[in-house]
C-alpha cells in the first residue's frame, strides 16, 4: 500500500555529473533543467573523487533558482592513505561528503587534494586520520554498495559495520552522519537496506534516501553503459565487463522517491533537512589573493616600498636622486597599491629571490622586478 505523504519534498544528495569522468552521464545544464522540471528546489553534486564540476554546477544552479549543494563521493583507503600495496590496497571504499558551509567547503577541497597528493593509488584516497582532521562543516553519508559499511554488511560482518558507523558518527557529530538507503532493484542492496535500518535503530544514526544518479532518465542507462565500456576498455559484447545491473540510477522525481521509500518516511524528510543545513556561498567578483607574511609585522606596502628603494640604490647607486627615476618608481608603486597587488608582488619577489639564491634560472619577464627586489 502506498502511503500518502502530502506535499513532502525530496532532494537528490548523491548525484554524479559528467565530471565523474566516463562514469557520470549527467551534463550540468541538463541536470539543473531536469531538477527544475521535476519540481525540486535543490540538488547536490557528488562526483567521484573530484570537484572539477563544482563551480559550473554552482553557477548554473543559482542562475536557475536551484539551491546547489556542493559535495564529493570520495574514496576511502582500506588501511592508511600511504599504504599502496598490490592486492591489498586497490578497490577503495566510497563515502559521500557534503559541505554545510564555507568552512566545510574548504575542508572538502583539502580532503580531495590530500587524496591526490598523498593517497593516490588507482584512485585519490583518504583515511580516517584525514577525515578526523577536516570534518568540520561537513555532512557524510555511507554511500553506495561500495561504501565501507555496506561492504562490511555484505561480508556478514555486522559488528564491523556498526563499529565503523559509530566511529564516523563521532568524527562528524550527531546528525552530520547518515546511513544511506537506495532502492535500485539490486539484490544485495535489499540486504544492505535491512541492516542499515537495524543499525539506525540501534545507534540513533539517521537514515537518508538517495538514488546515486549517474544519468538523467531511465532510457539513458544504455548510453551510460557505453560510457562505462569506454572507461574500462571493454566492448558492449564483453560478458565480463563492469556494468550496472539495473537501469534505476537516474534522476528520479520526488514522487517516485517518496513512493519507493513509503515505509521509511524519515529517510525522505532527512534529504530536505540536510539540504537546509547546506549553505555554501561562492563569491566570483572579489579577488582572492594570498597574504604575504611580512617580517617584523611591517605594513606590506611600506615593506614593498623599502625593498624597491633598496633595489633602486643597488642599481643606480646611493647618490642618484634623479627626479624622473624617483617619480617613475613612485608611480609604479602607487599603481601596484591601487590595484591591490602589493602582496602579490611581495610573493613573486620572494620566490624569485629564493630561486636566485639557489642558482635556479629566473625568466626574462621579471628583469625589473628581479633587479629591484
Ligand atoms: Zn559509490
Ligand atoms: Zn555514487
Amino acid at each position: 500500500m502506498r502511503r500518502v505523504i502530502g506535499l513532502q519534498k525530496f532532494v537528490h544528495l548523491h548525484v554524479h555529473t559528467e565530471y565523474s569522468l566516463l562514469d557520470g552521464a549527467n551534463r550540468i545544464k541538463d541536470l539543473v533543467k531536469r531538477t527544475k522540471e521535476l519540481g525540486m528546489d535543490s540538488i547536490a553534486i557528488t562526483d567521484h573523487g573530484v570537484m572539477y564540476g563544482v563551480v559550473d554546477f554552482y553557477k548554473e544552479a543559482v542562475n536557475n533558482g536551484i539551491k546547489p549543494i556542493l559535495g564529493c563521493e570520495i574514496y576511502t583507503a582500506k588501511r592508511s592513505r600511504f599504504d599502496k600495496q598490490g592486492g591489498w590496497d586497490a578497490d577503495p571504499g566510497h563515502m559521500v561528503l557534503l559541505a554545510k558551509n564555507n568552512t566545510g567547503y574548504k575542508n572538502l577541497m583539502k580532503i580531495v587534494s590530500i587524496g591526490f597528493t598523498e593517497g593516490f593509488y588507482y584512485k585519490p584516497r583518504v583515511d580516517m586520520e584525514v577525515l578526523e582532521r577536516y570534518s568540520e562543516g561537513l555532512i557524510a553519508t555511507s554511500a553506495c554498495l561500495s561504501g565501507d559499511i555496506p561492504k562490511a554488511i555484505l561480508n556478514n560482518n555486522y559488528e564491523k559495520a556498526k563499529e565503523l558507523a559509530l566511529r564516523l558518527n563521532s568524527i562528524f557529530g550527531q546528525d552530520n552522519f547518515y546511513l544511506e538507503l537506495q532502492i535500485n532493484g539490486i539484490e544485495e542492496q535489499n540486504i544492505v537496506n535491512q541492516q542499515m535500518i537495524k543499525l539506525s535503530r540501534e545507534t540513533g544514526i539517521p537514515l537518508v534516501a538517495t538514488n546515486d544518479a549517474h544519468y538523467l532518465r531511465r532510457e539513458d542507462a544504455r548510453a551510460h553503459e557505453i560510457l562505462l565500456c569506454i572507461q574500462t576498455g571493454k566492448s558492449i559484447n564483453d560478458e565480463d565487463r563492469m556494468m550496472f545491473s539495473t537501469d534505476d540510477f537516474y534522476v528520479k522525481s520526488p514522487e517516485e522517491m517518496i513512493s519507493l521509500f513509503g515505509n521509511i518516511p524519515e529517510a525522505i524528510s532527512n534529504t530536505v533537512r540536510i539540504a537546509d543545513m547546506c549553505n555554501v556561498e561562492m563569491e566570483f567578483n572579489k579577488l582572492h589573493l594570498p597574504k604575504f607574511d611580512v617580517p617584523d609585522r611591517k605594513e606590506p606596502y611600506e615593506y614593498l616600498k623599502s625593498l624597491c628603494y633598496q633595489g633602486f640604490e643597488r642599481i643606480y647607486g646611493k647618490e642618484d636622486r634623479d627626479e624622473e627615476k624617483i617619480n617613475r618608481l613612485e608611480y609604479e608603486l602607487s599603481v601596484i597599491k591601487q590595484m591591490g597587488y602589493v602582496d602579490y608582488f611581495l610573493i613573486v619577489g620572494d620566490f624569485i629571490r629564493y630561486a636566485k639564491e639557489k642558482g635556479i634560472m629566473v625568466g626574462p619577464e621579471g628583469v625589473l622586478l628581479r633587479e629591484a627586489l
